[in-house]
């Protein structure tokens, strides 16, 4: 596998200039000054230290800058070209790939790959070959590539690369066999997580150090960030919020159990209570549809929202409800200031979002609720392939 990043004679010092690089993402430019007070470091170290970056092609020397007066120090950043880092989100029918920059800056970006993962070796290498396909479409050199990240449904451990969905041999991961056909370090993550991940590096959080960001598609799931951290749980496992037992419906959710969330609150309770109506005879503008084809789809009743169908906007305001009333509970328990609503139900817009305001207000401990702000995610489908791409950045400096 290629192993270039910061691993070279000079490794005796890579901890260090992982450390530097880390600062620059965090805080920008820096000078060498500041540098070396933040590292605790002599400048003449600092300064070595630089150089060798630069000569290697992660920073540049961005010259004089700052405000007139005074003696103006040369400051130095994160070169952009530096290399690409590679996003995969596996979705149910479709994958999603995203490549970056070295600073992060979105290269490319392609959505609704058509591609459905199975739970074996040859699935994985077809990813693989997908990959590389899109990259020679896209006139890109794979030999600049320093690290992919792969998110995935389910519950999903980082560390060991285990897919509780996907994996099929205890003793090859999912992540190791990608290192082997694509000779780039590869993590695996959990698909929310890495959504959260994505706002919190590029999109939506901005300066917030605790933050929900619910995934509502098919399915429901969650990212969590702590103290400005992805908070992960004991085995990675954190975040099931779908499976949280909260109804009384008496419908078998996907996992096997009765009564999850997510049967009440996702784009599969939206499909299901939709049809339900349907079938009981409601008036709607799916009514045709449902007679000629006895189904409806999630695009259908989004496309009926656009045109008012009062029956699924019911129903996408009653999900809302359920919803804001799960999350009061979470708000209740975690204080967040910023609560991120994701996913592919998010298309319903104000439908969703006003009945989940407004129940949050009702259910939530207002004195907690007070500081929260619940908002739309701003990198959309985007979210978790350029999530992936800063995962495996953050992987290989150390930060994760
Ligand atoms: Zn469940």
């Amino acid at each position: 596998m290629r192993n270039t990043f910061l691993d070279n004679s000079r490794s005796k010092n890579a901890a260090l200039k992982k450390t530097i690089l880390r600062i620059c993402i965090e805080n920008g430019e820096q000078s060498i000054g500041a540098l070396s007070e933040k590292l605790d470091s002599s400048v003449p170290t600092v300064t070595k230290l630089i150089s060798e970056l630069i000569d290697d092609g992660f920073m540049v020397d961005l010259g004089k800058q700052g405000s007139a007066g005074g003696r103006r120090p040369s400051v130095y950043g994160l070169n952009p070209d530096a290399g690409y880092f590679v996003g995969v989100d596996i979705r149910n029918t479709h994958a999603g790939f995203a490549v970056t920059d070295f600073k992060g800056n979105l290269v490319s970006f392609q959505d609704d790959i058509p591609f459905t993962m199975e739970k074996n070796e040859a699935s994985v290498r077809e990813i693989a070959a997908s990959i590389r396909r899109f990259f020679a479409d896209n006139q890109m050199d794979w030999e600049r590539v320093l690290g992919l990240g792969i998110s995935l449904a389910g519950r999903v451990n980082r560390l060991t690369g285990y897919s509780n969905n996907y994996s099929f041999d205890p003793d090859r991961s999912i992540a190791s066999i990608l290192e082997e056909e694509l000779e780039v370090p590869v993590i695996l993550e959990n698909d929310s997580r890495a959504m959260t991940y994505g706002e919190f590096i590029c999109g939506t959080i901005n300066k917030e150090q605790n933050v929900l960001f619910v995934n509502v598609s098919w399915g429901l799931g969650m990212g969590m960030v702590l103290d400005g951290r992805l908070f992960y749980g004991a085995s990675g496992y954190s975040g099931e919020f779908g499976h949280f037992p909260l109804l009384d419906n008496d419908v078998m959710c996907r996992c096997g159990k009765i009564g999850c969330l997510e049967t009440g609150a996702s784009g599969s309770a939206v499909v299901r209570l939709v049809t339900e109506q349907l079938k009981a005879g409601r008036s709607s503008l799916l009514k045709d549809k449902y007679k000629k084809e006895g189904k409806v789809n999630l695009n259908d009743i989004f496309k009926a929202i656009k045109q008012e169908d009062v029956l699924s906007i019911e129903v996408v305001e009653k999900v809302g409800e359920t919803l804001g009333r799960a999350l009061a509970g979470l708000i209740n328990i975690f204080n967040p200031e910023l609560v991120i609503i994701g996913g592919k139900l998010a298309m319903a817009g104000d439908y969703l979002l006003l009945p989940i305001r407004s129940t949050v207000k009702k259910y939530a401990q207002n004195l907690v609720n007070r500081d929260t702000t619940i908002k739309f995610s701003t990198l959309k489908r985007q979210a978790a392939p350029v999530g992936d791409c800063m995962l495996s950045r953050s992987h290989l400096l150390g930060v994760l």
